[in-house]
């Protein structure tokens, strides 16, 4: 990649998140300057698949201008105020009915943060505050999965089961434990179906809330389809197992919806398709398609019971409720419904994406375990696909390959050696065309 002024410029005043800047600054970056659809345009004139919907949030695609004309029209209105002391104000009133009506039933509070990682930590600090406030104090510890992904943030990084990111900064924090993720493919017994596999993996959560008493155990934590872990899709009787622990031992159950709400997988919510029923579930990304920063925790009617009786939360950001995200947030939810975004990636586009990567991936040496629900997506790259033997230095072959797609102007994530697509929701059928052949053309280098 040739370095732009632009890039020069961003790399001496910039430090990127997630990047080897040392690298990134020999490197250089790539200026995205517009978008539009389900392509991002770079300032050296090169149109971009995104095959990632940002960092898997522009559920509606680029370049609405409604989204826009909300904003200015909100800024100009009331740009700003808090729902702090006493106040509200009309956005974040009508988003709330509008989520209330969108939620399944039982779901009738939101509470709202600037984003996935601050939906984590408010969702982590609640169900303690919930616990205590209902008479349980004994009930702090939060359960997540090894390779969960929960945001940045010290509790959500603690959360999550990153193992790089607990070997900076001093995490995990006490109180969270880690159960081993429902990966099938990678840790299935010899001759063991995926429904077994799927119950032995949810039966780990009750050995560990056995190993530390379910009287201190809070909540189970896990995104219905793990994302950045490589898109982890449980085998089918997973959730209802682990549902079935959560109710057994009395401990809340949390969705953490940052990728899969707001129409990922088909339905609205990813446990709508996974086939469960949370006590709360985060969200951030797709409740404005990543036009502005908001995210919302979706509280159900018994904790907000409990937490009426515990009377102040001490907890909030600034920007809970912002005026102009909430404005964005509600029409972006409105354009979902009334173009039934979510029933065609149901019906169409999804089970059609789904077909065309199983078909097209068929002729590869390196790819197995091809995935997906709806729009989310993934296949793994590995030595050898009879013993299921992976590539040394877990993450150095997917990057190869990740590299090779985005020289070619398609926007792919690698996960560790999980190749991961997450489109816009919008993608047409022409456009999966069109995503796959470079995707072909790419794989075809790198093999
Ligand atoms: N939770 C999940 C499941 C996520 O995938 C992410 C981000 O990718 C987060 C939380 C954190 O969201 P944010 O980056 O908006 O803080």
């Amino acid at each position: 990649m040739t370095q732009t002024a632009a890039s020069v410029q961003d790399m001496a005043h910039h430090l990127h998140p997630f990047s080897d800047n040392k690298q990134l600054k020999e490197s250089g970056v790539r200026v995205i300057e517009k978008a539009d659809g389900i392509y991002i345009y770079d300032n050296q004139g090169n149109k971009i698949i995104d095959g990632m919907a940002g960092l898997w949030c522009v559920n509606i695609g680029y370049g609405r201008k409604e989204l826009g004309d909300i904003a200015k029209n909100q800024m100009d209105e009331l740009a700003y105020y808090n729902t702090f002391f006493k106040t509200s104000h009309p956005a974040v009133i009508n988003l709330s009915a509008k989520l209330a009506e969108v939620a399944p039933a039982g779901f009738n509070h939101v509470f709202y943060t600037g984003s996935g990682s601050e939906s984590v930590d408010s969702m982590m600090r609640m169900v303690r505050h919930y616990w205590a406030s209902v008479g349980k104090p004994s009930k702090t510890i939060l359960i997540g999965r090894w390779n969960g992904y929960h945001g940045s943030t010290i509790g959500g990084a603690s959360m999550g089961g990153m193992k790089g990111m607990h070997a900076q900064g001093g995490l995990p924090i006490p109180g969270i434990e880690h159960i081993e993720q429902p990966w099938y493919y990678g840790l299935h017994n010899e001759g063991e179906t995926p429904e077994e596999f799927g119950l032995r993996a949810a039966n780990w959560l009750e050995e560990r809330i056995i190993e530390v008493g379910a009287d201190n155990v809070a909540a189970f934590v896990g995104e219905p389809i793990q994302g950045a872990g490589g898109v982890i899709i449980p085998p089918s009787t997973y959730w209802p197992r682990i549902q079935e622990i959560c109710q057994k031992y009395n401990i809340l159950l949390v969705a953490d919806e940052v990728i899969c709400g707001f129409g990922r997988t088909g339905s609205w919510f990813g446990h709508e398709t996974l086939g469960f029923k949370p006590d709360i579930f985060t969200t951030a990304k797709g409740l404005s398609s990543g036009y502005l920063p908001i995210g919302a925790v979706f509280v159900g009617d018994k904790v907000v019971e409990g937490i009426l009786q515990g009377g102040e939360f001490n907890h909030g950001f600034t920007y809970a409720g912002h005026p102009v995200s909430a404005a964005v947030a509600l029409k972006n939810v409105q354009i979902l419904q009334d173009e039934k975004i979510i029933q065609n990636v149901h019906d169409v586009t999804g089970p059609y994406m789904q077909q065309k990567w199983r078909e097209m991936l068929a002729q590869f040496k390196y790819v197995d375990d091809v995935r997906g629900v709806g729009l989310i997506q993934g296949f793994t790259l590995v030595k050898n696909k009879a013993t299921r033997e992976m590539f040394p230095n877990e993450g150095e072959t997917g990057t190869a390959l990740r590299d090779i797609f985005f020289r070619n102007n398609l926007i792919m994530r690698a996960c560790g050696d999980h190749i991961v697509a997450s489109p816009p929701l919008t993608i047409t059928k022409e456009e999966i065309d069109l995503m796959l052949a470079t995707a072909e053309k790419c794989i075809q280098e790198f093999e």
